[in-house]
């Protein structure tokens, strides 16, 4: 199993990647709206109910919940 991608891993700050959506800071991220997660996201692949890899941070899992700025809708 993939281990979990943490907020403070240097990729992820770069990206202004977050576990929960919620926590997502408008000033510093205003794309981001809230029904954007990495499970509405094109890049994710669902693992588990609660997780999955994603094409951007590749060895690592990413929350189903979480957010990074590279988010792209699903089609
Ligand atoms: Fe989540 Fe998509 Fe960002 Fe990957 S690219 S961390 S799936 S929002």
């Amino acid at each position: 199993e993939l281990p979990e991608l943490t907020e403070d891993d240097p990729m992820a700050i770069g990206l202004g990647y977050k576990k929960d959506t919620a926590t997502v800071d408008a000033a510093t991220q205003p794309k981001h709206t809230a029904d954007q997660r990495c499970d509405g996201c094109a890049l994710y692949t669902s693992k588990s109910a609660t997780a999955g890899a994603c094409a951007i941070f590749p060895g690592k899992q990413v929350s189903a919940s979480g957010w990074c700025s590279a988010y792209a809708k699903k089609s």
